[in-house]
């Protein structure tokens, strides 16, 4: 492998593409928006997915695709895999690209997740309500990331609705919310990195904090249930799982098939982080063994937090990360801090 083909020019295409040139490696980015974060890219394409012409030069020119992003639609999928192979492979995405296919397959395989219903339109929520109770959660099946396309629902008689097909979940009464960022070789070589505790704010990772503080049966636990996950799926890549913690046990929120927000501390805690993890993997090269080497509080910068920058600047001890996008709107990402706590 020596070009990389990337889907997605958001600031996880940008990090990953830079980890490639570490290694010696090209990419080629994909990106159907505007002015993607990941203009630092070697080769960029920016067209709709429905153009096959660029979709078809941009595949032939990579030895092999992955994506920063899981929703990329099936027809482009199935143009880019005559051409190169797309790790994570298509079965995973197709599984967490839908939330109600995502917790079946999990629970079919013996983890727990919220108590869910299928919600395909707005007639069916009603029955849903009154099988999983509230307070509970309605979020749209696909596309939905930082809370977006959730509305929790209290009062059985003023429920909103989603807009478009959705799952109806229990609401969890979580003691913290943990995630594991793992990585598996095509060799099945499995590597995690320690659990982080992720607090949320509106719906969107505020902070990750290495170590997680809770005990070695928790963070055990969690960490043989990602790699369950990424085997059942023959998975190869690095596979972000969100946890929640709770008296009875771990439950499954979601999983991202892609490096994920919650695991940027590894670039400051680790020899190899998880941009690098997933681009040996992806590339065929033995992975780094996920061992951390200092405390991390990482922490997002959302929207107007763009003006502490300087400060952060000069602070010890702080890595700052900025992703070059333009117009700081509330609830954008615009970067993160990972600042070394010990
Ligand atoms: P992401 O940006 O992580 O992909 P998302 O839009 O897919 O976010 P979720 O992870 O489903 O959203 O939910 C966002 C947050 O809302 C969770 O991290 C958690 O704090 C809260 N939440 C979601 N589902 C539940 C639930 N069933 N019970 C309690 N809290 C929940
Ligand atoms: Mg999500
Ligand atoms: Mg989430």
């Amino acid at each position: 492998v020596t070009t990389i083909g990337i889907l997605g020019g958001g600031q996880l295409g940008r990090m990953l593409s830079v980890a490639a040139s570490r290694l010696g490696l090209r990419c080629h980015i994909y990106e159907p928006g505007a002015a993607p974060a990941a203009d630092v890219a070697h080769d960029l394409t920016t067209a709709t997915y429905e153009d096959e012409t660029a979709l078809r030069s941009f595949a032939a020119s990579v030895d092999v695709v992955t994506y920063e992003f899981e929703n990329v639609p099936t027809e482009a999928l199935d143009l880019i895999e005559r051409f190169a192979p797309i790790r994570p492979n298509r079965r995973a995405l197709a599984v967490s690209q839908d939330r109600l296919t995502e917790k079946t397959f999990l629970n079919e395989i013996g983890l727990a997740t919220a108590p869910f219903a299928d919600v395909p339109d707005q007639a069916a929520l009603a029955g849903a309500i009154a099988q999983i109770g509230t307070p509970s959660i309605l979020k749209t099946r696909r596309m939905g990331y930082d809370g977006k396309g959730q509305v929790r629902i209290t009062d059985p008689a003023q429920a909103d609705w989603t807009g478009a097909p959705s799952v109806l979940e229990g609401f969890v009464d979580f003691t913290a919310e943990i995630s594991v960022i793992v990585a598996r070789g095509a060799d099945g070589q499995v590597a995690a990195f320690d659990p982080g505790l992720n607090v949320h704010q509106g719906g969107i990772l505020r902070t990750t904090t290495v170590p997680c503080g809770l005990p070695a049966r928790v963070t055990t636990d969690a960490v043989l249930i990602a790699a369950r996950i990424a085997a059942a799926l023959d998975y190869v890549g690095v596979m972000g799982v969100e946890l929640f913690v709770t008296p009875g046990g771990l439950i499954v929120n979601e999983i991202a098939p892609r490096v994920h927000n919650s695991g940027h501390w590894t670039q400051a805690g680790c020899t190899v982080d998880q941009f690098e993890q997933h681009i040996r993997a992806v590339a065929g090269l033995p992975l780094g063994d996920g061992k951390r080497y200092v405390d991390v509080v990482m922490e997002n910068l959302i929207g107007a937090d763009i003006a502490r920058v300087p400060e952060l600047l000069r602070a010890p001890d702080v890595q700052v990360h900025l992703y070059g996008k333009g117009e700081a709107r509330e609830g954008r990402k615009m970067g993160h801090v990972n600042r070394i706590t010990r």
